[in-house]
């Protein structure tokens, strides 16, 4: 699989990201063994790239399909951390949980503008001198809005931008995708190693499937871009069809019945937890009931963190 550099790190990445959030508590839920087996298929097709994050609960999983890999894998994991302190523990985390003497990426999670980076400064600090001391290669930041991208570009420090992109803009909190490329464009001149999350809009344009991934594989300002994945026969077309190569309609069949939604069981507690947590806006409470906007909705799993009720599924 091709690879390219991530901006001004040195990092080599393959185009494909293996987003690891869909096998984990967050979503899928695969045991062990079998969200191991499908990371390690994309690692045997080529992909050299996985991210992850501290809340995604997925280290496990990731060191497990490493182990006894021989080839050079980078990872990037992230931390909604302010303090130092906090900082410090996720990325001992992330180290001893993947059995990792160096975390490649290491960044804040979902920020949003200049204020909310300040507001993690201690936290990003620490992920600087992290890097001085070779525990990290580079720092970033990911994030669902153009302001979010517009505020890395003023901060030297990070190196490495993972914003939501998408041909529809579908999960962009505060624009459209024109927006989105025009600052990912300046960025990407500024430096920034920049891959991509959500191309199919956390599944709301799999119907549109074939020109999702053209609009992103087209774009010179992605070196790479992650997909979330939780069989082996995904990964293989996903593999297919970011190497250029023809679809295989089987496989194709296989993964459009995948289809998700979000569901929200009937003992929920109408706590209201949940919509003050999704950024994205698509869940309301609606004649005692939580209820969830589809198209709005990127099934980024965020919500069911925060259900103290176990009420959110990805189903
Ligand atoms: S967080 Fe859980 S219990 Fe609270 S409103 Fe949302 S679904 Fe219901
Ligand atoms: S409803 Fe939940 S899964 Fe959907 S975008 Fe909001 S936080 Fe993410």
């Amino acid at each position: 699989m091709e690879c390219r550099y991530l901006g001004d790190t040195g990092i080599n990445v393959s185009r494909m990201c293996f987003g690891a959030l869909t096998i984990g508590p967050l979503q899928e839920r695969l045991p062990l063994g079998e969200g191991a087996a499908v990371i390690r298929s994309a690692l045997e097709h080529g992909v050299n790239f996985i991210d992850t994050a501290q809340m995604y609960g997925t280290y496990s999983y990731i060191r497990k399909a490493l182990k006894g890999f021989g080839g050079q894998v980078v990872v990037a994991s992230k931390s909604y951390a302010y303090t130092r302190e906090d900082m410090a523990k996720a990325l001992e985390e992330a180290r001893r949980e993947m059995d990792l003497d160096v975390v490649d990426i290491f960044m804040l999670h979902e920020q949003e503008s200049i204020q909310t980076i300040r507001g993690h400064g201690e936290a990003l600090d620490f992920l600087v001198e992290a890097k001085a001391k070779g525990l990290v290669r580079a720092v970033g930041l990911s994030t669902h809005r153009v302001s979010g991208v517009e505020a890395a570009i003023q901060v030297p420090e990070i190196q490495v931008v993972h914003p939501m992109v998408n041909f529809k803009g579908v999960g962009i909190q505060d624009g459209t995708i024109k927006d989105m490329l025009a600052v990912l464009d300046k960025a990407y001149r500024a430096g920034k190693g920049i891959y991509g999350m959500k191309p199919l809009g956390g599944g709301n344009l799999m119907h549109q499937f074939e020109e999702a991934f053209s609009f992103v594989l087209g774009l010179p300002q992605l070196a790479s871009v992650a997909l979330g994945m939780k069989s082996v026969a995904e990964v293989e077309l996903n593999v297919q069809i970011f190497n250029g190569e023809k679809v295989s309609p089987q496989l194709m069949d296989k993964v459009r019945g995948l289809t998700r939604r979000l569901h929200i069981e009937d003992w929920c507690q109408q706590c209201g937890r949940c919509i003050e947590r999704c950024h994205s806006g698509a869940l309301t409470m609606a004649g005692g009931k939580v209820a969830v906007e589809k198209e709005k909705c990127v099934l980024c799993g965020y919500c069911g963190a925060v259900c103290a009720e176990f009420c959110i599924k990805i189903i």
